[in-house]
């Protein structure tokens, strides 16, 4: 199932392309052309899912499979020393193409880059609200 006008439909499957690093007949494996750091690649479904909530279980599962198997390959490699799994969904949450895909980001030291968040003060009764608003 692909969509009309998305990009990562037509590299997933060939039609543009792109540097790839694994393929088989589910995913494929690219290099991002706009690097956080050398070697960051995305895993894109070969079917169109917009994102996480669209992808199938099962693929969810395969996906971080392969992940585990593309972070060896890469560390032995690349001889980066860490990696940072980024997988964003929806607008405000920094997604820019509406295919789902995963980011592998090889980290250095001294890369310069930062991916991380501001940690909030939260007190014990909020975070007990919060479990109860989940799965309350
Ligand atoms: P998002 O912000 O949706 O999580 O990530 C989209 C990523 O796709 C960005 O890191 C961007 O650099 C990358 N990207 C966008 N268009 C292309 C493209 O045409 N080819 C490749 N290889 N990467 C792309
Ligand atoms: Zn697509």
């Amino acid at each position: 199932m692909k969509a009309d006008n998305c990009i990562f439909c037509k590299i997933a499957n060939g039609e543009i392309p792109a540097k790839t690093l694994y393929e088989d007949d589910k995913f494929r494996v690219i290099l991002d052309l706009g690097p956080a750091t050398k070697g960051h690649a995305l895993i894109l479904p070969k079917d169109h899912y917009a994102d996480l909530f669209e992808l199938p279980e099962e693929s969810a599962g395969e996906v971080m499979k392969l992940a585990k198997r593309m972070l060896i390959k890469m560390r032995d490699k690349l001889g980066c020393e860490g990696f940072n799994l980024v997988q964003n969904n929806g607008d405000l949450a920094g997604q820019t193409v509406f295919h789902f895909h995963l980011h592998m980001i090889p980290r250095y030291s001294a890369d310069g880059q930062k991916i991380g968040w501001k940690p909030q003060e939260v007190t014990p009764e909020e975070l007990e609200e919060v479990k109860n608003q989940i799965v309350g």
